[in-house]
């Protein structure tokens, strides 16, 4: 059965002393008890952070260690870069990859994710793989060609294997940081049409099998309307896993 994740991307915000104390107040917070059957919790914080945040959600044993990109590479000589490898020494278990920040700033394509990915499962780490579709495609009515083409490119190459490893993630672009979250009803209709895909792909158990986790201005206040979609797996959340009382909200909205 898929687990139901709930995933904190930091992006480029906090420092390490506010960070710490952040990931502290989220440990605190988060007792055995709030937790549903079946949901892990993910923080993504920035790098440099990795190895100390991961300490401290070790010693609680409940939350789990995601980083927000990596290289392709093994090693060598990419100066800057991270590899899947050295992020998988510190404990990192979980990596984002294809966030539409990426592909957009930093010209990341399905070309490039595919070598990622790649290097991420080779290390034993599971992606977060995003998708989702701009304002201009949905407002064209183009949203299911363009995810077909997105999840065929990015993702469809994998063996069953490797698949089985991947946690997808929904984001439209037009509801990240945005504070336009999509309805219950659209956020249903696309996550169930990504699991018809992934049945097609591969086949019934493995659609079954697929956490789908939606992204996108995802808050205390829409989080339990979303999550309860049987097609909505969780969340990938910006801006409301900045602050512990709003991220255990959506934490405890299952
Ligand atoms: P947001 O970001 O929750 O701030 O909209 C989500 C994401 O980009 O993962």
């Amino acid at each position: 059965m898929r687990k139901n994740i709930v995933a904190g991307n930091w992006k480029m915000n906090m420092t390490y002393q506010d960070g710490l104390a952040l990931v502290s107040e989220i440990t605190n917070m988060v007792a055995d008890e709030t937790l549903g059957a079946n949901v892990e919790v993910v923080i993504a914080p920035p790098a440099p952070f990795l190895h100390s945040v991961g300490k401290l959600l070790a010693e609680g044993g409940k939350i789990h260690l995601g980083a927000q990109n990596c290289h392709q590479k093994e090693s060598g000589a990419y100066t800057g870069e991270i590899s899947a490898k050295q992020l998988q020494s510190v404990g990192v278990e979980y990596v984002i990859l294809g966030h539409s920040e990426r592909r957009q700033y930093f010209g990341e394509d399905d070309e490039l994710l595919s070598q990622k990915l790649k290097a991420v499962l080779a290390a034993g780490l599971k992606p977060i793989f995003c998708i989702g579709e701009s304002l201009e495609t949905r407002e064209a009515d183009e949203t299911f060609a363009f995810l077909t083409t997105q999840l065929k490119n990015g993702l469809f190459h994998l063996s069953n294997e490797e698949f089985a490893q991947v946690v997808i993630a929904y984001e439209p672009i037009w509801a990240i940081g945005t504070g336009k979250t999509a309805t219950s009803q659209q956020a249903q209709e696309v996550h169930a049409f990504i699991r018809e895909q992934i049945a097609g792909a591969y086949d019934a158990e493995a659609a079954l099998n697929t956490t789908i986790l939606y992204g996108g201005s995802a808050n205390a206040q829409n989080a339990r309307e979303l999550f309860s979609q049987p097609d909505v797996d969780g969340g990938l959340i910006g801006g409301a896993s900045l602050k512990s009382r709003d991220f255990t909200e959506i934490i405890k909205s299952f």
